[in-house]
């Protein structure tokens, strides 16, 4: 199967270095040039879409993705597999849905989880909305890729899925964090804080997995002066989109909303370039108000 892979960041390059490591013959693109990959990578962006069974995007935001689907889409033989793996709004996603369907090409809006670690290690978990026959057609690249793959439905349903599991780490995150500063100026030893609770009923993914207190639970970004990791401004998008998507079909979300303007504060405020458990410390200066 011949691969085209576009947007070679933090995430894509080791994601195509998976499926380039497991046989697949793959070809990728960026802006930078500069790109050093093992596999071939072209500055042409025609020679990477044409004469492909699958073509995979993972780019910043739904601009990107929409103006590289208005470049690519006429160039794809018809009957093409186009995954976006970028995290983007639900509207731009149906957008591109819409535009590879005039050319007959398969699409799948198929965000991802797990982070910069799991794209080296291949165990992300992929939500995937859109053409059932393409992700049938596919899924052993999202094997190589991934621990998990979910086909959630009609194309946008994958970024649907991925929008309201950050707006959960979002809040969850916010709550672990006010927790610890809480129980700092109580005098409880964070240590104390994490063993109890990730043993109890606050248990959790921020708490257990992904604990934001440097040198409590397993290691994290917390542990190397929180370096992202999933970066602050990553996470203020997703939940911005997570809202924008809300006011759309008019769902009620008060913590998302105001986990939203706790991330604007955060990244306005020396934050930016933080991993997103950087609530902590920030949290840690501020007064009771
Ligand atoms: P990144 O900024 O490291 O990579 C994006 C790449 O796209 C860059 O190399 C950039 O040069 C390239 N690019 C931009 N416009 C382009 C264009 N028109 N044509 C070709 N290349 C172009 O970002 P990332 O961290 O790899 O994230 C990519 C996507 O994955 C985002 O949507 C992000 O929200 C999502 N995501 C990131 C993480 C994470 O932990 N970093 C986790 C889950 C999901």
């Amino acid at each position: 199967m011949k691969v085209g892979f576009i947007g070679l960041g933090n995430m894509g390059l080791p994601m195509a270095e998976n499926l380039y490591k497991a046989g697949y013959e793959i070809i990728g693109f960026d802006l930078k040039t500069e790109i050093k990959a093992k596999f071939s990578v072209s500055n042409e962006i025609e020679q990477v879409v044409k004469d492909k069974q699958v073509i995979f995007t993972m780019l910043p935001s739904g601009r990107e993705v929409m103006d590289v689907y208005r470049q690519i889409a006429s160039l794809c033989a018809p009957g093409t597999v186009m995954v976006d793996c970028s995290t983007i709004d639900v509207k731009s996603a149906h957008f591109v849905g819409n535009l590879a369907k005039d050319f007959q090409l398969l699409t799948l809006d198929a965000p991802v989880s797990g982070g910069v670690i799991g794209a080296e290690q291949g165990t992300l978990t992929f939500m995937i909305g859109g053409d059932q026959k393409g992700f049938d057609d596919i899924k052993p690249l999202f094997e190589v890729m991934g621990k998990k793959s979910v086909y959630c439905g009609h194309s946008g349903s994958g970024q649907a899925a991925k929008i309201c599991n950050n707006m959960i780490l979002g809040v969850s995150m916010i709550g672990v964090c006010e927790a610890f500063s809480l129980a700092d100026k109580l005098g409880l030893d964070r240590q104390k804080m994490f063993e109890v609770s990730s043993n109890s009923s606050g248990q959790c993914w921020s708490l257990n997995t992904y604990c934001p207190a440097p040198g409590v639970g397993p290691k994290s970004p917390s542990d190397n002066k929180y370096e992202p990791g999933f970066a602050t401004e990553l996470m203020l998008k997703d939940l911005l989109l997570a809202q924008e998507a809300a006011e759309q079909v008019s769902a009620h979300t008060p913590l998302g909303k105001h986990a939203s303007n706790v991330y604007q504060d955060l990244v306005k405020n020396g934050g930016l370039g933080k991993d997103f458990s950087y609530i902590l410390p920030f949290f840690k200066e501020k007064k009771r108000v």
